[in-house]
């Protein structure tokens, strides 16, 4: 039987008319089983041009193993997509390769997850070769994980946007495209800023006496509105009005990030929490898990009809704190900020601006019915 995000039973929504065998029809698709283990300690060092990291496994310094339970999909999601916040910040100025191997220390190791695992629980000696044989397998590059986190974190922030737009609120998506000191993020919604000038008519007049065809002068006057088009600049704070409205092309946008998820190999494995085996995705790193939970995300949105309505609003989704920016799963559908003080400061400021607005608004209305009903 499958199980929602808080591991409870949800019943069969099994559409028996259907051909295509979703999560839904197969009970336990849905499940991800993955063994976290974490090395105590690591080193670094160059290897040519490489820059490699050892994890140590000695008499001493055995590895962990975390309960299961305690790092599930979404939050080793969380925790990848805040690590790659920091370490894209202008203002932090902590080394990306200390910050990895604390996130690695603190969360499970990052790849080869299954083959370390199996190796560190069949008969483990830490005093014989296995010991080596585990540090071996367990050797990755920084590059290699600073290419993942920046295509995992591109696809979330990604979504994140795209969700906000559901419910009209473009700030996130309007502020998606910026150069980060190791991430550059997806420039989709840049076009939706601009406005397309107006062309001068001695300009037309121009174009349409020095082209052949119809086609000819289409194609120069399209040329003339591109290369003319002006990026209005937002007029306050917390003005975030796009030019064109994202959302009508919501299902277009929506595809280009499914482009991004890669495809995912489904084998037997065995859940030693339930003792039974799960048909369960092949994890090879904690990237194809954070893939995983995203691409689950995604299967379980409501289709989009249903998802305007404010109480169809899943609770559980990711979401970015409004102030902060740091990544967060909603613990309630109305959540916007993370419980920082700052934050939370920060959001009861808003409200009282908003209030003011209205009240402004309302307040000019009623002088407007007033003027009116004088005349
Ligand atoms: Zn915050």
């Amino acid at each position: 039987m499958p199980l929602n995000w808080n591991d409870e039973h949800i019943p069969s929504k099994a559409d028996k008319t259907t051909d295509i065998l979703g999560l839904k029809e197969i009970g336990g698709v849905g499940q991800l089983v993955y063994h976290p283990f974490r090395f105590k300690e690591y080193t670094y060092s160059l290897n040519g041009k490489d820059q490699l990291v050892y994890p140590v496994c000695k008499v001493g310094q055995e590895p962990e193993f975390p309960s299961p339970e305690g790092l599930t999909g979404k939050e080793l999601l969380i925790s990848l997509c805040n690590l790659a916040k920091v370490i894209d910040s202008n203002d932090n100025k902590v080394p990306k390769e200390q910050l990895i191997l604390k996130w690695c220390k603190d969360n499970m190791h990052p790849y080869r997850v299954d083959l370390i695992y199996a190796e560190l629980s069949q008969d483990f000696n830490i005093n014989s070769v296995e010991a080596d044989l585990v540090e071996r397998d367990g050797i990755f590059e920084i590059d290699r994980f600073m290419k993942d986190l920046g295509n995992l974190y591109n696809a979330v922030r990604f979504y994140v946007a795209l969700e906000g737009l559901i419910y009209s609120d473009d700030e996130i998506a309007y502020n998606l495209y910026e150069e980060g000191r190791y991430f550059e993020s997806y420039n989709y919604f840049e076009k939706y800023k601009h406005t397309e000038p107006d062309i001068p008519d001695e300009v037309l007049k121009q174009i349409e006496a020095s082209s052949k065809s119809i086609v000819e002068t289409m194609q120069r006057t399209k040329e003339y509105t591109d290369t003319h088009s002006v990026h209005q600049p937002p007029e306050g704070e917390f003005d975030f009005n796009f030019n064109h409205n994202p959302y009508d092309d919501y299902d277009k946008l929506r595809s280009k990030l499914v482009e991004f998820i890669p495809d995912f190999n489904m084998r037997l494995k065995f859940n030693s929490t339930t003792g039974r085996f799960d048909f369960s995705a092949e994890i090879d790193s904690v990237f194809d898990i954070a893939w995983y939970t995203l691409a689950r995300m995604i299967s379980e949105d409501p289709a989009l009809e249903n998802r305007q309505r404010e109480e169809t609003r899943p609770e559980g989704i990711m979401i970015c704190c409004r102030h902060c920016g740091k990544f967060l799963i909603r613990r309630s559908n109305r959540q916007e900020f993370c419980d920082s003080e700052e934050c939370q400061r920060a959001r009861n400021a808003r409200k009282q601006m908003a209030y003011r607005k209205r009240k402004a608004g309302n307040d000019s209305e009623k002088k407007r019915k007033q003027r009116k009903t004088k005349e």
